[in-house]
């Protein structure tokens, strides 16, 4: 049976879906029920009435994240829906559980007007220690979560935007070092100016880069003062709006030491590549089919190309699922009000210092026995590793705890030991 089959037939089986809530405490007795419900359960509404951070003692808001969307640009499908997002979204709740032990409730909201959506997940504050946004399709997808940063006192983070960003960012922390260039120093060409695109471009602002250094391409060429003027663009391309003259991708290219793809597969060619500069960093995302294939990057030219793609089957992935888990991880156990971009940064520095650290046996066989070693082909750390966990989310935590973003204190080194248990 073809993938398609197989999945299927993994979803229709009895019961149907992926998720199902259980109970966490003894439910045997009369006694029982009557604390876990009416009259028991008053005491602590009570408490909550009286305190409202209790609900984090009495509930499971502090391990309770909603993941939220509209279906309007789901994986590479488009906009199919809030109805037809529901297996997406369910198995996000999967990857949150199985990485970090964190519950979710899937909401599709079948909303397109991004002010109507905004009021809705409002609404829902009470419930979630966290949202994760996801799949909600670019200019919205900003607004949207701005709003919801300012309006609410949980973190609401959007995947999309945010975690290509940190994770391709972690990869070029290393790329950088291995390539024996500074940030600051860096010539970086986008292809793509969309949802993950701008939040990655701004993203290597706050690790250090120069936003002068920055050229994005959008599908129409390079994102130009001239076109800002002519009205051309939203005000989040704006941004990056840069003064040189009209032009395509290969153009951007030329000397460029870091390619940025978040756009669409197979648009760059070898003769692209072979026009960057020394030791080109080349990070193709698009999915399934990255910008450049993996070994025609490679094999345009006689330096190192330090190659990242969306794709498991080639070296250094770069998979959404290094980090979300282990940020709300981080961001639920001290209560965190937002995901600032301290913590974010530090999910980045974390993830980087990993991938230089020796690999576990483990996983070195997880991965078909290749060497795991720092170096061009692992710059970033594999998803199976068992201590992205114990590092990413103490880092996010302290980094909350620093920028004032946390309810509660907690000692990281302590932290890190009771998650390794
Ligand atoms: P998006 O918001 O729809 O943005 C897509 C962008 O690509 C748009 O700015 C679009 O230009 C641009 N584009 C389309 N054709 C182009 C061309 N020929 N040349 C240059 N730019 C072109 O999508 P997104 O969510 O940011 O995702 C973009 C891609 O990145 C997808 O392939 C997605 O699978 C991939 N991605 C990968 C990862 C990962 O590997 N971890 C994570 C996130 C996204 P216009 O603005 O002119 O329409
Ligand atoms: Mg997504």
């Amino acid at each position: 049976m073809g993938l398609d089959e197989d999945s299927l037939d993994y979803h229709r089986t009895d019961p149907p879906g992926k998720i199902e809530i259980s109970t966490t405490k003894s439910t045997n007795t009369q006694r029982d029920l009557s604390l876990a419900y009416s009259p028991g359960v008053a005491a602590p509404c009570m408490e909550i009435d009286e305190e409202e951070d209790e609900a984090y003692t009495y509930t499971a808001k502090g391990n309770l994240v909603g993941v939220v969307s509209n279906g309007s640009a789901v994986l590479g499908l488009g906009d199919i829906g809030a109805q037809a997002s529901k297996p997406v979204m369910e198995g996000k709740g999967v990857l949150f559980k199985r990485f970090a032990d964190i519950d979710v409730f899937d909401v599709e909201l079948d909303e397109a007007d991004p002010h109507k959506f905004v009021e809705a997940v409002k609404m829902m504050e009470p419930t979630f220690g966290g949202i994760n946004l996801e799949d909600i399709k670019a200019p919205e997808c900003f607004t949207i979560e701005e709003r919801l940063r300012e309006e609410t006192d949980i973190p609401v983070f959007h995947d999309d935007q945010h975690g290509t960003a940190i994770i391709s960012g972690a990869a070029l922390l290393n790329a950088a070092d291995v390539a024996d260039k500074d940030l600051e120093d860096l010539e970086i060409v986008f292809s793509g100016a969309g949802a993950s695109a701008i939040a990655t471009a701004k993203f290597y602002v706050s690790l250090g880069c120069r936003k002068e250094n920055v050229t994005m391409c959008d599908s129409s060429g390079i994102i130009t003062e001239e076109r800002a003027e002519n009205g051309e663009l939203n005000e989040y391309k704006r941004q990056f709006a840069r003064d040189v003259p009209e032009g395509d991708l290969a153009d951007a290219m030329e000397g460029a030491d870091v390619f940025v793809g978040l756009s669409i597969g197979g648009i760059v060619s070898q003769q692209m590549i072979q026009s960057m500069a020394d030791d080109p960093i080349v990070f193709a995302m698009a999915n399934p089919d990255p910008e450049i294939g993996y070994e025609e990057a490679k094999e345009a030219r006689d330096d190192t190309v330090i190659m990242a793609t969306g794709r498991s089957d080639y070296p250094n992935q770069v998979n959404n699922v290094l980090g979300f888990p282990f940020i709300f991880r981080g961001a639920l156990d001290v209560r965190a009000t937002e995901i600032n971009e301290a913590m974010k940064v530090a999910c980045a520095e974390a993830l980087a210092e990993l991938a230089r650290e020796d690999v576990p046996d483990a996983v070195v066989k997880a991965y078909g026995d290749e060497p795991l070693q720092f170096g061009s082909d692992y710059i970033i750390p594999k998803p199976v590793d068992p201590r992205v966990l114990f590092r990413v989310a103490p880092a996010v935590a302290e980094a909350a705890i620093e920028s004032g973003a946390a309810r509660t204190e907690i000692d990281p080194d302590e932290y890190e030991e009771e998650l390794e248990a």
